[in-house]
């Protein structure tokens, strides 16, 4: 870190300042300049309080030089994380993915969407049985109930399970059936669920807060890291904005960055990011071609009929055109779709 002082700051100033560092077990070394000195700061960072230094009198600013992100971050981790479920792949390379309906809503539609999915070649399939909905009064999911229908579309179909865990009295039961674990937006700072995941040995697909900043996310990511387990799949899904035109602003311009912030995967969900089932098929192909590593999406026989979110819903057929559409964009990039 290093502590920058005021052009104006005395020599009692910094001599306070540089006591201040040392007293709290961490090594000052000045850097004068010609107009005003910097101070390096090294040692365990972790443990201390920027107010602690920054609120002293003379500083002007403290700037971070190491990510405090240190296991989701490259510094310490450069080769990229590929997450391998069944015959899926998602990280550098690959292209995964995921569809479904918004929630589990019978054995019949699951078991027709999951025969799907396989004829189609797609080995991931998506669906809620614990649903955190805006209103007390929606449908609230199938539960365990739920989490019984998908283990049985998996026992048939050989299909994969991605489903989301909303309180940490359900982890174990969502860990036992699921071979990939969601967190949904409204919990990506839910610590005490984060920690709960990252004792399960089984990967998180951990979404983007709707209104959370790229490192929020990250740190969100570490508390999964740090519990031990190292496979953790990045999800934009979309954030708040002044916008009137979609339920949220799709950010695809995210992904450059994180990708060489982190060496974990980024997968994109066009649908709760647009709302709108129009819009996902382009945004689809859009979260290919910027680098992202799979796609999260939302399926439905009769999309008008789902029990949520049909309005982002998009139906068999435009899904196999666009599965037909990825494998294509694919090749030029080359990029496996899986
Ligand atoms: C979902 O995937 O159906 C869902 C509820 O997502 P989010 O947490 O992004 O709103
Ligand atoms: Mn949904």
């Amino acid at each position: 870190m290093l502590v920058v002082m005021h052009k104006s700051a005395t020599p009692e100033q910094l001599e306070s300042v540089l006591r201040t560092i040392e007293s709290i077990g961490l090594k000052a070394h000045p850097l004068p300049g010609s107009t005003r000195t910097a101070i390096g700061v090294t040692g365990n960072l972790q443990s201390i309080q920027p107010d602690q230094i920054g609120g002293l009198p003379g500083v002007m600013e403290l700037i971070r030089v190491t990510k405090p992100y240190k296991l989701a971050g490259r510094e310490f981790h450069e080769v990229d994380t590929i997450v391998t479920v069944g015959d899926s792949k998602t990280g550098a390379g690959y292209f995964s993915v995921t569809a479904g309906p918004c929630s589990v809503e019978n054995e019949p539609l699951m078991m027709k969407t999951a025969e799907f999915l396989r004829s189609l070649g797609v080995t991931l399939m998506r669906a809620g049985a614990f649903k955190p909905r805006t209103s007390p009064y929606a449908f609230q999911g199938l539960g365990r109930e739920g989490l019984k229908i998908l283990e049985r579309c998996r026992a048939k179909t050989g299909v994969k399970i991605v489903t989301e865990v909303m309180e940490t009295d359900e982890v174990e039961a969502v860990g036992d059936s699921a071979d990939i674990v969601q967190i949904g937006t409204r919990n990506m700072q839910n610590y005490a669920l984060l920690r709960r995941v990252g004792k399960l040995r089984k990967p998180i697909l951990l979404k983007r807060g709707m209104a959370s900043t790229l490192e929020e996310w990250l740190m969100a990511a570490e508390y999964i890291l740090a519990g031990g387990n190292s496979e953790v799949i990045l999800c934009e899904r979309g954030v708040r904005t002044f916008n009137d035109h979609s339920r949220n602003t799709l950010d695809l311009s995210v992904v450059p960055p994180l990708k060489a912030l982190s060496h974990l995967p980024v997968v994109i969900d066009p649908s709760h990011g647009t709302g709108k089932r129009a819009h996902v098929p382009p945004m689809t192909l859009a979260s290919l071609a910027c680098g992202a590593h799979g796609a999260l999406l939302e399926i439905h026989p009769d999309p008008d009929k789902a029990m949520s979110d049909g309005l982002q819903t998009i139906d068999f057929p435009t899904f196999e055109k666009l599965m037909g559409q990825l494998r294509e964009l694919a090749k030029p990039l080359g990029v496996t779709i899986c």
